[in-house]
């Protein structure tokens, strides 16, 4: 049996970097709290991306809880949230007691719908944030979305957890919107095993993340606090293995567009089969390579992915859109369509190939192979 083929997983660099910087940590006994290298990781993923204040926290998930706090959430708030995408984007909405309204997405880059989204605001008002997401790391139409939350005076939080180093118009995803999260977890285009990073222009809002992540503590001898706080922070041996890692983001930005630029390749003499798109003006990271399956083919997604799994190849179906997952199915959902929806039809439709930068060519022509003889033999 082959060794098994990941969707993605976790690859540290040729050079050790990431040792380097854990020995640092224990070298100087900072394993806890904090230290040297969680505030060099703010400092240098503010370098790269542009960002004006970073906080390095637990998860990506974190970074987008404490985004909504950061946007004064309270409960019974409305947030427009998009519906393609993973659960976590959705769940701090409801930490908060607040009210998710799931928001379509448009064929273009399968990201949120700007005409659903300006539907949804004809239907509400006060919306408190907008969540919007670069699935597998292609950026939204950042532009479009930006115009209409502007006229309707509404923050935008970025959910950039699969899109670090993507850019639109040359500028990072994650510093468009007011709050921008990046997720640093296991299977994401760099790792720190587990981690996350808040960013956004406003040095108060990102001070006051701060305070909040390390168990709102008061400046005062004792244990004094004002407010509920969390226990948030990202620790410094992991935060080592971060700073690592950003040393070969651009590495693995590199193949992993080799490894989409290969797959479509691969498939362009097969009409029913057609890669995640993506705007002139934007570089995606590539974290996923993604296909669409016309509906009307013989082979569907289904066939693809049992055909993989027999050769020990891991693929995956698309996010299950939210307004279809029992737990957030009581919530509204916006769509332009009259009928049915764009999202769930990418569920239906989609299959997530495997984009681990750690295959080989050869590797990546077999699996390509694979679902090519599907097609000639129908
Ligand atoms: C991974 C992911 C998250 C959550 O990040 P964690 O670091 O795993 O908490 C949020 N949103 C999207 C779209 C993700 O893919």
């Amino acid at each position: 049996m082959r060794e098994k083929v990941f969707l993605a997983s976790p690859h540290m660099s040729d050079e050790g970097y990431e040792m380097q910087y854990i020995k640092e940590a224990f070298d100087t006994n900072w394993i806890a709290p904090l230290g040297e290298n969680v505030n060099k990781f703010e400092e240098e993923i503010c370098a790269y991306t542009k960002a004006q204040n970073a906080c390095a926290l637990s998860a990506g998930t974190a970074a987008l809880h404490m985004a909504l706090k950061a946007v004064d959430i309270q409960k019974g708030d409305i947030v427009f949230c998009q519906s393609l995408t993973f659960s976590a984007t959705a769940n701090p909405i409801m930490y908060e007691g607040a009210t998710p309204v799931f928001i379509d997405s448009e064929k273009d880059t399968w990201n949120m719908s700007p005409k659903a989204l300006e539907k949804a605001f004809e239907k509400y008002l006060n919306v408190k944030a907008v969540m919007i997401v670069h699935l597998y790391g292609t950026p939204a139409k950042i532009d479009e979305i930006e115009k209409i939350c502007k006229e309707h005076n509404t923050p935008i939080i970025e959910d950039a957890a699969e899109s670090l180093g993507a850019t639109y118009n040359g500028k990072h995803t994650g510093t468009f919107g007011d709050y921008g999260a990046y997720s640093f977890n296991g299977n994401k285009i760099i790792t720190t095993s587990g981690g996350g990073m808040l960013v956004s222009d406003s040095k108060e809002r990102i001070d006051k993340v701060h305070f909040w992540v390390t168990q709102a503590r008061e400046p005062a001898r004792h244990y004094q606090h004002n407010e509920v706080g969390y226990n948030y922070r990202l620790s410094n041996v992991l935060a080592g293995i971060g700073r690592g890692q950003l040393k070969v983001l651009e590495q693995r930005i590199n193949k992993k567009t080799q490894i989409y630029e290969l797959y479509k390749e691969g498939f362009k003499d097969i009409p029913q089969i057609t890669m995640q798109p993506y705007e002139e003006n934007a570089r995606p990271n590539h974290w996923l390579s993604a296909i669409y399956i016309d509906k009307d083919s013989k082979i569907q997604p289904l066939d693809i992915i049992e055909a993989l799994e027999k050769e020990n190849i891991e693929s995956r179906p698309v996010w299950k859109p939210m307004h279809m997952q029992p737990v957030f199915e009581q919530y509204d959902f916006i769509s332009e369509l009259q009928q049915g929806s764009t999202s769930q039809e990418l569920f239906e439709q989609g299959v997530c190939l495997p984009s681990d930068t750690k295959m080989t060519e050869d590797t990546q022509k077999e699996i390509i192979q694979i679902i090519r003889n599907l097609f000639k033999e129908v």
